[in-house]
């Protein structure tokens, strides 16, 4: 099996070493970096194909070396994970809008971790070879970006222009975490009283309207949204 290439920047080593041996025994290769100054330079030097990294680092933290990273041609497109403890949804929150995949809170078992980073590996892969004006079908809700148009059981739904992109926005990503803001942001200029507020507004609209199906929009306390990954 040809493994991606997986940098783990994180200072603990209790944590790193069970990283690396989880990673390591599924297949992956694995690099590690001990500092975010280490962790900065084994990106640019390796490349590598995901870079999971601890938000909280002595010296320059993980958010700033997320923003480096997600800065620079050469490593913003690397697909980068999040180790948190509990309690930080405001730097999650950040981290996303930063351009962070995703994030995984501490203590975390070793399966979800892996779980979780061959989502994030599938869901690259997924886009890199996009087909837009496919119908999407997730469960029972379907999809035709192309019409507008949203079927939950074969049924059309009414929803308002603004309703349809941020469920095909969400929908588009399946288990994708979204702030308010990466969504206002991504349905901005089609509806100029979009807030963050309005967003929650959004989303009740839409559950109501996708009846059943509505259970597939998952609130993220304190960061967002996602739709379920069936
Ligand atoms: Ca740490």
């Amino acid at each position: 099996m040809s493994k991606e290439h997986i940098l783990v920047i994180e200072d603990e080593e209790d944590i790193l070493a069970l990283v690396h041996y989880n990673l390591s025994r599924e297949g992956f290769r694995v690099s590690c970096a001990q500092s975010g100054e280490e962790g900065l330079k084994a990106a640019r030097e390796l490349a590598p194909d995901l870079i999971v990294l601890d938000l909280m680092l002595p010296g320059m933290d993980g958010l700033e070396v997320c923003r480096v990273l997600k800065r620079e041609g050469a490593t913003s497109q690397i697909p980068l994970v999040m180790l948190t403890a509990r309690g930080e949804e405001h730097d999650i929150v950040t981290g996303l809008e930063l351009g962070a995949d995703d994030y995984v809170t501490k203590p975390f078992s070793p399966k979800v971790l892996l779980s979780r980073l061959k989502a994030v590996l599938r869901r690259r892969e997924r886009e890199s070879a996009p087909e837009e004006s496919e119908p999407v079908r997730i469960g029972e809700i379907t999809i035709h970006p192309g019409r507008n148009e949203v079927l939950v059981d074969g049924e059309p739904v009414d929803l308002t222009f603004t309703e349809f992109r941020v469920l095909q926005l969400l929908a588009g990503r399946p288990g994708w975490v979204f702030t308010r803001y990466q969504i206002v942001n991504a349905v901005r200029g089609d509806d100029y009283c979009v807030t963050d507020r309005a967003v929650d507004v959004q989303i009740v609209g839409l559950r109501k309207k996708l009846g059943p199906a509505g259970k597939y929009i998952e609130t993220v306390r304190g960061v967002g949204y996602r739709f379920k990954d069936l």
